[in-house]
């Protein structure tokens, strides 16, 4: 037998201004083994009961006690367990833990810890990219999650995705919100199990709140909305990509005020991927529904996730993360004849400039050059030609 408890659990019994109660928890009783901890999201069964005192004493009303039955002797700020065995209480050592500060000490040293609870970052899209990079940062530490994804889980899914076949048919965000919570006690994760493109306001509202925006949407227009959103409330944005069949991937960093933004990035890239693995079947930004291979997209939502993690610890003294040396990092897999990588597993820094005539970061020049107007005036010549159609509007029909 193997007692799990939990600190809270006994500081809950032993604050509790009742001198007994149900003693809730989970017994497994393939492994023997039992835990008591209030931050469990299983549902928890009711194993016995507790109660303050010395002897092991089963309460009076609680019937006669049954084989396997647990009782919790509360004495001061101990506890000890009993379990019924051969109609006689057994004493049963157990193990105490403190899920929030066992958490953090094995990063301990490498950032600071309550830097990174305090941080929120918004992902959008929780395909087998998504997901990674969500359990990762919630591993690492980071305490408050916004997530959109209107997909459920479906069976070709599992064999890359952070949730398994228990999850198939939920809600991508449901059951990535249950797995982040299921790594994190600290966690706080919010769901939005819709299409971005479809409730921009309330999204720019939520975004407004975050520290960081991920792009893993698989959808080039999702980006491109995430990209106006991320400029306009000058939030940093990391976006990941898996190339076609896994042959690599690559991240993008967009940091505002001055930095390319993904519509610079995109523009200026545009030759360099008509050389690229397969490139007449490459979407670009898409985390592979092609065929690749799990480790192949592990590999780059892991890096997806070191450059979240290195942009929130920026202003960290004791963060050992280091920001990476350009905005775009491309990673090979695998080599490709004719391309870029000769040899498995390299990388390259490129810093992708400001594009001059961007219609996202650069609204105000690209109005200019492409109207030959001063953004006021063209938003006033706008706002004119706008009213002029409202009083041309044909008469509500009379009901
Ligand atoms: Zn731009």
């Amino acid at each position: 037998m193997y007692i799990l408890v939990s600190e809270n659990f006994i500081a809950g019994l032993t604050t509790a201004p009742q001198p007994e109660g149900r003693l809730y928890g989970e017994y497994l009783p393939g492994e023997d083994v039992a835990r008591f901890w209030e931050e469990t999201t299983r549902p928890a069964q009711a194993l016995g009961w507790w109660r303050q005192g010395h002897e092991p004493e089963w309460p009076e009303g609680a019937g006669e006690p049954e084989e396997g039955q647990f009782l919790a002797l509360i004495l001061g700020q101990e506890i000890t367990f009993y379990r019924r065995e051969q109609g006689r209480w057994q004493p049963q050592p157990h193990e105490v833990m403190n899920l929030y500060t066992d958490f953090g000490s094995r990063q301990q040293g490498l950032f600071d810890l309550k830097l990174l609870a305090g941080k929120r970052v918004a992902i959008v899209g929780l395909g087998s990219g998504g997901s990674l990079v969500a359990a990762q940062l919630a591993k690492a530490g980071v305490g408050h999650f916004e997530l959109f994804d209107f997909d459920r889980l479906g069976s070709g899914n599992i064999s890359r995705h952070l949730c398994g076949l228990r999850d198939l048919g939920r809600l991508k965000v449901a059951a990535v919100k249950d797995a982040l919570e299921n790594t994190n006690p600290f966690v706080e994760v919010n769901t939005y199990p819709y299409d971005i493109t479809r409730h921009l306001s309330e999204v720019e509202i939520i975004l407004a709140g975050c520290d960081l925006v991920v792009g893993a949407a698989d959808s080039e227009v999702a980006k491109g909305e995430i990209n106006r959103l991320a400029v306009r409330l000058r939030k940093p944005a990391v976006y990941g990509a898996v190339y076609d069949m896994g042959y690599g991937g690559d991240i993008f960093r967009y940091q505002p005020p001055a930095g390319a933004c993904y519509a610079c990035f995109k523009e200026s890239t545009r030759d360099i991927f008509q050389d690229a693995p397969r490139a007449e079947v490459l979407d670009y930004g898409k985390i592979a529904p092609q065929p690749a291979l799990e480790m192949d997209v592990t590999i780059i939502g892991s890096l997806v996730a070191r450059v979240v993690l290195a942009e929130l610890l920026a202003g960290d003294p004791l963060s050992q993360l280091e920001r990476l040396p350009a905005n775009w990092v491309i990673w090979g897999n695998r080599p490709w004849e004719g391309w870029i990588f000769d040899e498995p597993l390299q990388s390259r820094f490129v810093e992708i400039s400001r594009d001059p005539t961007c219609p996202v970061c650069q609204h105000d020049l690209f109005i200019q050059e492409k109207l030959g107007l001063a953004p006021d005036e063209a938003a006033r010549q706008a706002a004119a030609l706008l009213a002029s159609l409202e009083n041309k509007r044909p008469p509500e029909p009379a009901s």
